[in-house]
């Protein structure tokens, strides 16, 4: 059983490799951002007073986040392990993670960071943008948007970092390479 994180920025194929690794390990993938956006979208009690943050690209508070985490890990598709993709963010949702998971009798194994370079990066989100026709994306708001990523999940690393369970994969190259690299990076946990 793997309880793990993915941490990877805009543009790193971070999506795709989590649903990979999920198939891979036979664990559930739990996306933070996938559950508001349902949420939203249905209008849900839980939607709409995550729409007003949402809207305005600040983070969800805490405690509805937590409690959300909080349930969904609670369910049956959990209990044999799960990728969280998006949470924690902040260093209180570290702590709320740690507590969650010790009520279980369990920790987290590892976290997978995906790494890319932020040019890299900024020629690909650019590209994407060209073809979906999303001209709001333009390089600053691109660049703004890398910035606050590395910014946010500096924070996070640097928390699990200090347990020594990070595991850093380049995220450039074919997206079959990549899922290679993030298997043997696994290896030793997931053995
Ligand atoms: P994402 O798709 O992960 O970028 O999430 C989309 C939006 O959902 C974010 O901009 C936040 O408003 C909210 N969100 C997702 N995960 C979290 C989290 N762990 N804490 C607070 N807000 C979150």
């Amino acid at each position: 059983m793997t309880q793990m994180l993915i941490i990877g920025p805009p543009g790193s194929g971070k999506g795709t490799q989590a649903s990979r690794i999920s198939d891979r390990l036979g664990i559930v993938a739990i996306s933070t951002g996938d559950i508001f956006r349902a949420n939203v979208k249905e209008e849900t009690p839980l939607g709409i007073e995550a729409k007003k943050y949402i809207d305005k690209g600040e983070f969800v508070p805490d405690s509805v986040t937590n409690n959300m985490v909080r349930d969904r890990l609670k369910q049956p598709d959990a209990a044999d392990g799960f990728l969280l993709d998006g949470y924690p963010r902040t260093s209180g949702q570290v702590d709320e993670l740690d507590n969650i998971l010790a009520e279980a009798g369990t920790q987290l194994d590892i976290v997978l960071q995906l790494t890319a370079d932020d040019e890299e990066l900024v020629q690909r989100l650019l590209g994407r943008a060209a073809q979906e026709g999303r001209s709001d994306d333009n390089e600053t708001v691109i660049r703004r948007r890398l910035a606050l990523y590395h910014e946010e999940t500096a924070v996070v690393v640097n928390r699990y970092a200090e347990r020594g369970i990070v595991a850093t994969v380049d995220g450039i190259g074919d997206i079959d390479e990549v899922t290679e690299r993030i298997m043997n990076a696994l290896k030793s946990v997931t053995a």
